[in-house]
């Protein structure tokens, strides 16, 4: 019998399965059977007119149905169909058409320097408007990534952060001024981007991104950009782009090196495929206890930012399967490849992280000699600022 493979966004539509085997004599009989029997996953696959939708690809083994007989495919035992929903511009669900945009004469003489561009043009721009990014974070991957988001004139940028600026975030968090001390970054960043750029819808999100709250905040959007500095949020950010299907544009800064890439982007690697499980806290030393070049997060930014961009232009050499390393000290960036890791715990075959872990709360209740643990509402977080100051946070 012909397998079909589910990718993750779907697996919630085929009870969490990710490989089921299905009779039929063609790609389309198979297809039918399949979404007969799982009937949520034929709204996300077919239109109101029986079409399979625009977004959503077929592979018979390695090759695409639509440069075969498309649904007439034939298939024989042993055959591999697999779906492959695309994420450019939006996860595999059911959405309304966007509305079309238009530039008005204000915006297009604010974009004049993107208009003449072929790269970008009219129809660049109009992308730009239309895309809705989230940045995970306000702080200094966030400040140049606010900023330069805004200036470019994406259209609705959301922010999750529930930090006030501190004194000693100035040295690098230039999205925030020294009279923007004691006030929430939020509406600091948000004013700052605002003065940017008028035209651009800022969503903010005054909470710490938790398993929660996780997937409803990145269903909005269409690109996660992570401007964390903390491994339970890292991996928050990662197994949730994977799970909703949304391209997670990562930076990290230590000291005087940077790294960034684009992971989870049409079956690309993710941050678990590189790292399977976080290191327990305070084996790794954080920004606070290692420091951090005030200079380095605005380039990083910034490189996530060019990602950010180039995934909503649709154009150019994206970092995907590749990390890019910076030493700023030695002024040189290098590049690994990284490899999809068939048996990722999030992304691979057999998935055994099929929801999202707090990991804060988790080491800690662990640590404490607790087997059974589960999510606690607020995360250890919470609990370390508002029951108790003596636990560890990372
Ligand atoms: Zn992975």
């Amino acid at each position: 019998m012909p397998k079909v493979l589910i990718p993750t966004p779907l697996r919630q539509y085929a009870d969490k399965h990710d490989t089921v085997d299905m009779g039929g004599t063609t790609v389309g009989e198979v297809l039918h059977t399949l979404t007969h029997q799982y009937q949520e996953l034929r709204r996300q696959l077919y239109s109101d007119e029986g079409k399979l939708r625009s977004f959503v690809n077929v592979y018979l083994n390695d090759e695409d149905i639509r440069y075969l007989k498309k649904e007439a495919t034939p298939v024989k035992d042993g055959d591999t169909i697999s779906i492959v929903p695309s994420i450019a511009g939006g996860a595999p669900v059911v959405e309304a058409p966007p509305q079309p945009a238009t530039l008005s004469k204000e915006e297009i003489l604010r974009y004049s320097r993107h208009l003449i561009m072929p790269e970008v043009g009219m129809e660049g721009q109009l992308k730009l408007k239309q895309a809705k990014v989230l940045m995970i974070g306000a702080g200094g991957l966030g400040a140049p990534l606010g900023m330069y988001l805004a200036a470019a004139g994406v259209g609705r940028i959301g922010i999750v952060d529930f930090d006030v600026v501190d004194f000693t975030n100035l040295q690098r968090q230039v999205i925030h001024g020294t009279s923007d001390v004691g006030r929430k970054k939020l509406d600091s960043a948000a004013d700052t981007m605002h003065e940017i750029n008028p035209y651009v819808q800022i969503d903010k999100h005054e909470t710490a991104l938790s398993s929660e709250n996780a997937l409803d905040l990145f269903k909005d959007y269409d690109i996660i950009v992570d401007g964390t500095d903390n491994f339970p949020t890292r991996y928050l950010v990662n197994d949730a782009c994977v799970l909703t299907g949304k391209p997670n544009v990562y930076g990290s800064i230590f000291r005087f090196e940077g790294q960034a890439t684009v992971f989870a982007y049409q079956g690309g690697p993710c941050y678990r495929c590189l790292y399977p499980e976080p290191p327990p806290p305070g084996l790794v030393p954080s920004c606070a206890e290692g420091g951090v070049l005030g200079i380095l997060p605005g380039t990083i930014g910034l490189i996530q930012a060019t990602e950010t961009v180039k995934l909503i232009l649709q154009k150019g050499e994206l970092l995907v399967g590749r990390l890019l390393l910076y030493d700023a000290l030695a002024m040189r960036f290098r590049e690994l490849k990284l490899r999809k890791n068939p048996e990722c715990p999030v992304c691979g075959a057999h998935p055994t992280v099929t929801k999202l872990i707090d990991y804060q709360q988790f080491w800690f209740l662990k640590q404490a000699g607790f087997k059974k643990v589960k999510n606690m509402k607020g995360g250890i977080l919470a609990w370390s600022d508002k029951v108790d100051p003596k636990v560890p946070k990372y």
